[in-house]
């Protein structure tokens, strides 16, 4: 009945984890007070190869808290992995779970409301920056340009919406029916389907420590974001390859004219007509190459071809098949 995991992923996150493990644990016992959650909800640490105290940190804190959990991995293997180790783990045994950074600039006060949605039947919630003041200006401008190329690819994204959300234990079962290795959260989520809602906060200021995502795992970040849902770069090498091909029809009439009229070299009519031409067809023929490559890349992920929803069924004749 309704347990609640929060997962918290960490890495090198000595300086705010106390604080983060007193509130987070807080929140879970004004919501165990409240009733809204089951007895048995708690908060997952899981520790991404930290080189600092932070285990130490996790295991002192589940000796003395019931509530904290704590889960160790064996080595450093990034944000979005550490995240989903931690979902994998608890997904069995809970009906939601909440994501969120370790340095708790995303607004604990608001996890009540998913909670709320989630009560009233969302099955995913979106934690939603409405205010992002307090990023400076660098950070700010990346993140809102990589949501508008994402979207001018094609890409749904929830706008300003990082890895805080709440998933409901069918989200969770959908999100792992997605076989590709290089999962990006934050495209994958909105795809499943489920219904949604938003929870609206603002972003506060690193209680301590550093950003573990310096300018390079940022733009790697975005990187992989874009290649893995969208194929859209590779369709622009042949729309570009076509242009190049009308140009060259272009300047084909150009110096024929140039040539008639006796502006020209010997030679050079050739020369110029060839260049433009050659370069299109190839550039075009390189498009349609990619397209393959794109089409068996995407085959090679086995996304789910859909996730069922509701199964009006007469006593689970059907349902009893999917589950053997
Ligand atoms: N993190 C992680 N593994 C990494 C890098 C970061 O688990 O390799 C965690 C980190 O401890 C934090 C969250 O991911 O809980 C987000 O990192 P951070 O706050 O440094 O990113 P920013 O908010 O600056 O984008
Ligand atoms: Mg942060």
């Amino acid at each position: 009945m309704n347990r609640l995991m929060v997962v918290v992923p960490c890495y090198n996150e000595e300086e705010v984890l106390p604080e983060t493990i007193s509130q987070l644990a807080m929140v879970i016992e004004q919501l165990l007070s409240k009733e809204k959650i089951a007895a048995n909800s708690g908060v997952l640490f899981v520790n991404d190869g930290s080189r600092d105290h932070t285990w130490e940190i996790i295991t002192q804190a589940h000796s003395k808290n019931p509530y904290i959990y704590g889960l160790n991995l064996a080595g450093n293997v990034g944000h979005q992995n550490a995240l989903l180790a931690g979902l994998d783990a608890v997904r069995d045994n809970c009906s939601m779970t909440i994501s969120i950074d370790a340095d708790l600039q995303d607004d604990i006060a608001v996890i009540e409301q998913m909670v709320d949605k989630y009560l009233q039947g969302a099955d995913i919630v979106y934690g939603v920056r409405n205010d992002r003041t307090q990023d400076h200006f660098f950070k700010r401008f990346s993140a809102q340009s990589f949501y508008k190329v994402m979207s001018s690819l094609g890409v749904k994204t929830i706008y300003n919406h990082a890895d805080f959300r709440l998933m409901s234990q069918r989200a969770l079962t959908a999100l792992f029916e997605y076989k590709e290795r290089n999962l990006f959260l934050r495209g994958i989520v909105p795809t499943i389907g489920y219904s949604c809602d938003c929870v609206y906060y603002s972003r506060k200021k690193r209680m301590a420590g550093e950003s573990k995502y310096p300018l390079r795992k940022m733009l790697s970040f975005a990187w992989d974001g874009i290649t893995s849902f969208s194929i859209r770069p590779i369709t622009m090498i042949s729309i570009i390859g076509l242009l190049i091909v009308f140009c060259s029809m272009i300047a084909f009439v150009y110096t024929l004219l140039s040539y008639f009229i006796g502006h020209t070299e010997p030679g050079w009519p050739s020369l110029m007509i060839s260049i433009w031409f050659l370069g299109g067809v190839q550039l075009f023929s390189l498009g349609i190459v990619g397209q393959y490559v794109g089409k068996t890349y995407i085959e090679s992920k086995e996304r789910p071809r859909y996730i069922i929803k509701e199964f009006l069924d007469h006593k689970e004749d059907f349902s009893n098949d999917k589950k053997n």
